[in-house]
């Protein structure tokens, strides 16, 4: 039988209602144990004789659902779902490193992970080096024999710059290092690293997968064996793992996750146009833009540019937030995939905690807004922008 389409993978794969009294939608198992129906089965099933559930720490039905589902639209074998994006990205990194080991990382990463390598370093002796990873020359070059996995970012936040996934793929396959990926900006509709040749992907789930705002939640999908080992070792012994009712809101999030991307992303197309040719703009930051030196490479690794555009405002970082503050419809908030258009200035909002000098090597000027453009229609965000720039 032909392999069904992304749009319906995400409303079918992982559950089948036959085994739910016919449930259309998967129930919330909102309990926090499960009874054994004797003590020769609580013992099966600790050791791993009896496969099922034992406390919802270390798995729950619905959170299955949701597991296998996002497994199914990454193309890999086995999905975990955390309590929040960080919790899936240090559950994942403390699971490839040892004391001593090296992460090779692309040049600008997200606030939070940033402050994680920064953390591992100070306290576990965990060192890494950011590379911009245009060549293959340029991620060889950086890897050493400590080095645990290479953490990529692509579209980097918040400069949207992209990384070549196959050709760091490419490279670290030959090195025997596994590679990480970011996929948050992109969700599983607009880009497949693994598919792409990477070996895990990491997601805020909170953004675009749950789309309306309202979860924090994270994944992490890759090989049986990788996610095996995670799910008993750094998942669950340090615990970072998710609600069942947030796995829930999330399930309910990516049934209509094809059709919110693509809103996004065209709205994102029009906007972008619109910055490109505004005077008080100096730069635009967009994939989708033809004439940015990453438009090829959107064209081969991404399904479509998606829904955030960071731009230069002509002037200071006063202009900038001015600016802001001028908006009316456009809520000043962090976070991003959300049905509502939302901008932050990433120099003080999301990277804050990253010091000057790597800011500015990471392109996060002072001037620099980072737009995640919403559902809206595009020509209401575009004329709260528009008149947000005649007011300063
Ligand atoms: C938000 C975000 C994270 C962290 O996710 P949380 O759900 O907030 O913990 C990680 N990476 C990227 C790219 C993000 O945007």
């Amino acid at each position: 039988m032909r392999e069904k389409k992304f749009e319906t993978k995400v409303i079918h794969s992982g559950y089948d209602s036959k085994q739910f009294s016919g449930s259309l939608v998967p129930p919330i198992y909102q309990t926090s144990t499960f009874a054994f129906d004797n003590a020769k089965q609580g013992a099966a099933r600790f050791s791993g004789e009896e496969a099922g559930y034992i406390y919802s720490r270390l798995g729950n039905p619905t959170v299955t659902v949701l597991e296998e589902r996002m497994a199914v639209l990454e193309g890999a074998e086995k999905a975990l779902a955390f309590g929040s994006g960080m919790a899936a990205v240090s559950a994942v990194l403390f699971s490839l490193v040892k004391n001593g080991s090296h992460i090779l990382c692309s040049q600008g990463v997200y606030g939070c992970t940033f402050g994680l390598l920064e953390l591992m370093e100070e306290k576990f002796g965990i060192t890494h080096d950011f590379s911009a990873m245009e060549t293959s020359e340029q991620v060889e070059a950086l890897i050493s024999p400590e080095t645990a996995c290479i953490y990529v970012e692509t579209p980097i936040n918040p400069t949207m710059k992209l990384v070549d996934l196959e050709m760091v793929a490419t490279v670290a396959r030959k090195k025997g290092v596994p590679v990480v990926v970011d996929n948050t900006f992109c969700s599983p509709y607009l880009q497949n690293p693994i598919v792409l040749g990477c070996d895990i992907v990491v997601h805020s789930a909170t953004k675009y997968i749950c789309g309306h705002g309202d979860v924090i939640a994270g994944i992490a999908a890759g090989s049986s064996e990788m996610m095996e080992r995670i799910a008993r070792t750094t998942q669950k012994d340090i615990g970072g793992v998710i609600s069942p009712f947030d796995a829930w809101l999330l399930l309910r999030g990516l049934k209509t996750l094809p059709v919110r991307m693509d809103r996004h992303s065209d709205n994102a197309e029009k906007l972008a146009e619109f910055l490109l040719g505004h005077p008080m703009v100096e730069k635009v930051f967009y994939p989708g833009d033809p004439s940015s030196g990453d438009f090829q490479l959107a064209q081969k690794q991404m399904r479509k540019p998606g829904g955030l555009i960071s731009f230069n405002v002509k002037g200071t970082k006063e202009t900038a937030q001015r600016f802001m503050d001028e908006l009316q419809m456009i809520k000043i908030a962090v976070s991003l995939g959300d049905a509502e258009t939302l901008i932050q200035h990433p120099a003080t909002m999301t990277h804050a905690v990253v010091p000057e000098e790597s800011r500015m090597k990471m392109g996060i000027t002072d001037n620099l807004l980072r737009l995640s453009v919403g559902l809206e229609s595009w020509e209401d965000i575009r004329e709260d922008l528009d008149a947000a720039f005649k007011s300063i």
